[in-house]
């Protein structure tokens, strides 16, 4: 990938960046807000607190989702930033082929190409979030 390029998406990567920081208070406060009282301390476990409540259990889980969500794609936007210092950003992390240009324009932060995204989702990997790809 040409240098002009990975600018492109380094530009495009730092604004995604900023723009889930600037958009993590709301979701969290909400996320806690709707699970208070039954906060144990551990937030990895909050979906499945919230699903036990039995209350109001979908507007709470989609909460607790977006959090979730927005946690992990900061972290796959800060690896994606870190893979263009390397000079790795573009290469698939499971095949090593060059990811498809139209598919970088959709999702920057992919670590996967399109065939090997697939296959993982196909198989139900675990650790593997197809969502995200
Ligand atoms: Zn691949």
């Amino acid at each position: 990938m040409q240098r002009k390029e990975q600018e492109k998406y380094r530009q495009r990567l730092l604004e995604m960046a900023a723009r889930l920081k600037s958009d993590e208070p709301g979701v969290i406060s909400d996320a806690l807000r709707q699970a208070s009282g039954d906060i144990s301390g551990n937030i990895s476990n909050v979906p499945m607190h919230l699903a036990d409540l039995g209350t109001d259990t979908f507007e709470q889980e989609m909460s607790a989702g977006l959090l979730a969500n927005a946690r992990q794609l900061q972290i796959e936007v800060a690896a994606a930033l870190d893979r263009i210092e390397q000079g790795t950003f573009g290469k698939c992390e499971q095949c090593g082929r060059d990811i498809g240009e139209g598919r970088l324009e959709v999702v920057p932060y992919t670590r996967y190409c399109i065939d090997c995204a697939q296959s993982a989702e196909n198989e139900g990997e675990t650790g593997f979030q197809p969502t995200l790809l």
